[in-house]
């Protein structure tokens, strides 16, 4: 932390600053700059951080506080320089196999759902997305079945192998959805509901947490940092789309978050090309971008009949469609050292 003082602030509030320091059991270094004085904090204040620039801040004679350290440290990779990686139910998350997680945007029924998980599986991928609580925009629109809806995932689990994300929204649900769920999803509009983000972190379930869609990524790594604080350091970044002036797709796909994100923090980051573009005709080519850019995997919406959908289903790749884009991204992913899973037709 430096703290920058005002062109010609007065000596005694340059040592109620210095004082103020050592007090907090720091060691400020001067730099005698020529035309104001900075103050450099020396000392171990990561948990301190925030309250401190606050403090600082508020002195006279202080122009502005700045931070030399990311504001967030568990998800930093200044804290942990290698990638993270760790397994759902012996699937691997991170690494160079891509995961990959299919299904639909909701869980309908039972035939619905079955049918949608064979046959992203038969296609290669290696966990089942599929909501059962639903945050939708409008009160009139489906909210999903609920729990009948996580009995379904389960079945569709014991049915195909596949673990399964699932979002969960309201605090008290934490509970059930984790007698269900492999992975916790936290959805856009609920990035920043902190009671919900340490409610997952008090669980030990894997965390999705994908980004607001006006969020900026600083933001999103300070929720991964509200779940892992709580001890749950199983998280997933999750690119979805942010809102920009372009409206010729649904939210338009920050490409460049993924190689900010790996660069930043160590864990494991996937795309969501079905939310960012809107559109299953745009769905493939930006999960492509996604894979060249450093993603370690995709999730996608994926339903038997995109026009019966009772939600997202204009982004729903068909079963088919799906599989031809598997294809693709095993070249893709070829081209820059990763592995795509293979085809699991069945027997
Ligand atoms: C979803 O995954 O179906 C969903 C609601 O996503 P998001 O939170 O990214 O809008
Ligand atoms: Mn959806």
């Amino acid at each position: 932390m430096v703290i920058i003082m005002e062109t010609g602030a007065a000596p005694e509030d340059i040592s109620a600053v210095t004082d103020a320091i050592t007090l907090e059991g720091l060691t400020p270094f001067e730099n005698p700059g020529v035309e104001r004085k900075v103050i450099a904090v020396l000392g171990v204040i990561d948990a301190q951080k925030i309250r401190l620039m606050d403090k600082f801040q508020n002195m006279p004679g202080v122009e502005r506080v700045t931070l030399i350290s990311d504001p967030y440290k568990l998800p930093s990779r200044q804290c942990h320089p290698k990638d993270s990686t760790f397994e759902v139910c012996g699937v691997p998350i991170g690494g160079p196999l891509l995961t990959i997680i299919a299904g639909p945007c909701s869980i309908e029924s039972k035939e619905q759902a079955l049918e949608t998980a064979h046959a992203v599986k038969a296609a290669g991928a290696t966990l089942l997305r599929g909501g059962a609580f639903k945050p939708r925009s409008s009160p009139y629109a489906f909210q999903g079945l609920g729990e009948e809806g996580l009995r379904i995932l389960a079945e569709c689990r014991e049915a195909t192998g596949l673990p399964i994300v699932t979002e969960v929204v309201d605090p008290h649900d934490v509970g059930i959805v984790c007698q269900y769920a492999d992975v916790l999803q936290i959805g856009a509009r609920n990035m920043q509901n902190y009671r919900l983000l340490q409610r997952v972190g008090q669980s030990r379930t894997p965390v999705l947490l994908k980004r607001g869609m006006g969020v900026r990524i600083r933001e999103m790594l300070m929720a991964a940092e509200y779940i892992m604080v709580e001890g749950n350091h199983q998280v997933i970044l999750c690119e979805r789309g942010i809102i920009t002036f372009e409206d010729s797709t649904r939210f338009t796909t920050d490409i460049n978050a993924i190689p900010v994100l790996k660069h930043l923090s160590h864990l494991p980051v996937v795309l969501d090309p079905s939310h960012a573009t809107g559109s299953a005709r745009y769905v493939g080519p930006v999960a492509k971008a996604g894979i060249a850019a450093g993603a370690d995997g995709l999730i996608m919406e994926v339903h038997p009949q995109p026009g019966e959908a009772l939600s997202d289903g204009p982004q729903s790749l068909k079963p088919e469609a799906f599989a031809q884009l598997m294809g693709e991204l095993r070249r893709v992913a070829a081209a820059v050292d990763r592995v795509c899973p293979p085809d699991q037709p069945a027997r």
